[in-house]
């Protein structure tokens, strides 16, 4: 796979030997890729990414994978803060308002091609490619819900969910009964705290619980199931239910 490596970001420094574990996927909302090469290569922005993406499909690569690139900001992931110690960040050349509103075809094939590789090359698990939102869901909204989330499925990059059985619902629902989680508001905030949200201050703050809710819906619930207003509960339990069966 070829990269274009003559743009270079100065926005980086040593990830102290952290380990690669994520990848984290984001949209510019700038207004094509040469204004987000010149934006994330500024020293003043303290911004950077790894990998910038084209809507031609052409990969740019700003920062080497080694050192720690600046993209996550303030951010949560099972238990870890500092997430841009231990991420790979790629950015996509889309504006959800621009003239580059679309995901285009060229863009999602070049980054599943780059996810495959990164996934091979640092031993990623499948429920490690991220959205920015995921890590970062009260400040943050990219790659947003026109992503192709279902088209990284499959082909097999992230977690494709299978269907629970019966006896499997029974397994969880008894589970959370044990920790006397009473109530489904308590068991959705359980969930997502195991599969590895920022949970710490929702319980009590109506305003953070909401935001965490549509930030795990945008990516999780299929449109028709947004537009009904339908609840997350279902999809999360088997989210969680795959989530603790898959190793790789
Ligand atoms: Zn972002």
């Amino acid at each position: 796979m070829k990269y274009i490596t003559k743009y270079k970001s100065p926005n980086y420094n040593s990830r102290k030997n952290s380990k690669i574990r994520l990848i984290i996927i984001h949209y510019t909302a700038l207004e094509n890729s040469l204004d987000a090469i010149s934006y994330l290569c500024k020293k003043e922005k303290k911004v950077s990414s790894h990998y910038l993406i084209s809507q031609n499909g052409i990969i740019y690569n700003l920062v080497k994978d080694n050192f720690r690139a600046w993209h996550a900001g303030k951010a949560f992931w099972q238990e870890i803060t500092d997430i841009n110690s231990i991420s790979i960040g790629i950015e996509l050349d889309y504006n959800p308002n621009g003239e580059n509103n679309k995901f285009s075809l060229k863009m999602i094939n070049s980054l599943k091609k780059l996810i495959l590789k990164l996934q091979n090359k640092y031993k990623i698990n499948k429920n490690s490619i991220l959205a920015h939102s995921d890590i970062a869901p009260f400040r943050k909204k990219d790659p947003g819900k026109y992503f192709p989330w279902k088209s990284l499925s499959s082909s097999k990059l992230i977690l494709s969910m299978k269907k629970l059985k019966r006896i499997e619902i029974e397994i969880i629902e008894k589970w959370f009964n044990n920790y006397s989680l009473n109530s489904k508001k308590k068991k959705i905030i359980m969930a997502l705290s195991l599969i590895g949200y920022d949970t710490r201050e929702v319980y009590k703050n109506v305003k953070l619980y909401s935001k965490l809710i549509s930030a795990y819906r945008i990516r999780y619930l299929k449109s028709e199931d947004i537009i009904k207003n339908k609840s997350i509960y279902n999809t999360l339990i088997k989210h969680l239910f795959n989530f603790m069966l898959t190793k790789d």
